[in-house]
């Protein structure tokens, strides 16, 4: 009989042969997760964790969530993956038509591919072949506007307009020239600039670039209201509105990456519908197997899908796909995702826990080294600098952020930091229990991490949850 490695073994293992993503080798300390179930999970050693960023951003209603496990247990018992490649599959199809339903009213057509960064990709390959076909065809349009410091992933389309540094500087050579306007930061903004003057400020300079730039740019694309990985970079209201009026009035694609802020991350279903933004491509994947299984979708409207239609010898097909777009396993975890949406009244559950991880930033705000405690919706960042009046950083290399989170992993939550800023992104189904551990665990990291205390000390103790 075959017998299971020992834990010890696994971790030579997992040193000897698996490369870890977004990891320095050189340092890694082997971290293995062996079960979950909610929102919590346990190691090899067999202690417990919460999971305090969705595994990363992608898990909705918990793990082990009885109805997404039946579903695709379900699927299995007809047919694991039909390929979309001029074939289809019913669960598939029923997908389809529910992501129609519940997208912002103009999106109709949905093409599936397998991830956040596929699903950016085929935005950018549509985009251009659409202008290529469109009844008075734009060949000159070939041209991508993206905000600084964006993130769209890590394929070489995806890292060509995205705009981290630390990221995609390396690559520089392989990537096609974007044009790029600065992030709208209500944080950090320009000289000058107050809070009320900022979404003015940032739509006249995207107005300056499309206006001299129109007539050669495909498609503007824009994380919607938050910027995850720059650090949750969030917009002051108004711009994602502003943006598409503009990109409008120029003839410029407006394309919605809502990988992250998708499915409820921000209060509503989808960040477009706060500022009530229909965009010409809308980009899914992240929460949309409720954080089970790899899918991704981007959704088109009539408009653009019109301009690929034709004979064969036209040549007007979308010459683009992935073996595994639109895997049924995956589409029946999507589904039950969505249903359990309805059917728990996971948006309207939420809100109190978005009222109460407010409350929690409030008071983590008025620690001397917390420049920032922001939040959109169910995302909150902090953001720990040197100096709170001058908004000074901490060195990148110090790793604040980092220390933060091993503090609190020693504590049984398990959180991720974006360089100097510690972000909060738990599944929408968390208990208001297990959110007030994260913070105050969160709490005690930035005490240790900064070596400054709360001035008021009574709020770090975990019993005054029942203050709330
Ligand atoms: C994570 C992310 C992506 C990439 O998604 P993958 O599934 O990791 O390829 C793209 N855009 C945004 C906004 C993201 O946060």
């Amino acid at each position: 009989m075959e017998t299971f490695p020992t834990a010890e073994q696994l971790k030579t293992w997992d040193r000897a042969h698996y490369w870890h993503a977004f990891t320095q080798m050189a340092e890694y300390e082997p971290f293995l997760i062996e079960r979950a179930e909610g929102c919590v999970f346990w190691d090899s050693d067999g202690r417990e964790y919460i999971d305090g960023v969705s595994s990363l951003w992608c898990n909705i209603h918990g793990h082990r969530h009885p109805k997404i496990d039946a579903a695709i247990r379900a699927q299995l018992d007809k047919v694991a993956h039909v390929t979309s490649l001029g074939a289809s599959n019913s669960t598939g199809i029923r997908l389809a038509k529910r992501l129609i339903e519940i997208a912002p009213p103009g999106l109709s057509r949905v093409f599936f591919s397998d991830d956040g960064a596929t699903a950016v990709e085929v935005a950018i390959k549509m985009s251009l072949q659409y202008w290529r076909q469109h009844p008075h065809p734009r060949p000159e349009k070939t041209l991508y506007l993206a905000l600084g410091e964006a993130y769209h992933g890590d394929t070489l389309g995806s890292v060509s307009v995205g705009g981290v540094e630390k990221f995609h500087a390396t690559f520089q050579p392989l990537l096609f020239p974007a044009l790029r306007v600065p992030a709208p930061d209500a944080y950090r903004m320009p000289p000058g600039i107050g809070p009320e003057e900022l979404c003015q400020f940032h739509l006249a300079q995207l107005e300056c670039v499309l206006s001299e730039h129109h007539q050669k740019i495909a498609a503007m694309i824009v994380e919607p209201l938050v910027q995850g990985a720059a650090g949750m970079i969030m917009h002051p209201p108004g711009y994602l509105r502003g943006a598409r009026e503009l990109t409008k009035k120029y003839d410029v694609l407006f394309i919605a990456d809502e990988v992250a802020v998708g499915f409820g991350r921000t209060g509503k279903m989808f960040a477009c519908e706060h500022e009530a933004v229909t965009p010409d491509l809308m980009c899914l994947a992240k929460g949309i197997t409720g954080g089970y299984l790899p899918l991704a979708a981007t959704l088109a409207t009539d408009e653009i899908y019109n301009a690929f239609l034709g004979s064969y010898v036209e040549s007007k097909t979308f010459f683009h796909g992935h073996t595994y777009g639109g895997n049924p396993l995956a589409a029946a975890a999507a589904l039950a995702t969505l249903e359990i949406f309805e059917e728990e009244r996971t948006l309207e559950k939420l809100q109190p826990k978005i009222a109460r991880l407010a409350e929690h930033l409030a008071r983590i705000a008025r620690h001397p080294h917390v420049g920032d405690a922001r939040q959109r919706g169910f995302i909150a960042a902090i953001e720990l600098v040197r100096d709170k009046a001058s908004k000074e950083p901490y060195p990148w290399t110090e790793r604040r952020g980092h220390a933060v989170c091993e503090s609190a992993l020693r504590e049984g939550v398990w959180i991720r930091p974006l360089g100097n800023v510690v972000v909060v992104m738990p599944p929408l189904a968390i208990t208001m229990e297990q959110l007030d551990k994260i913070l105050f665990a969160i709490e005690r990291g930035i005490e240790k991490a900064t070596g400054a205390a709360f001035s008021d000390s009574r709020t770090s103790s975990p019993q005054c949850s029942c203050e709330f």
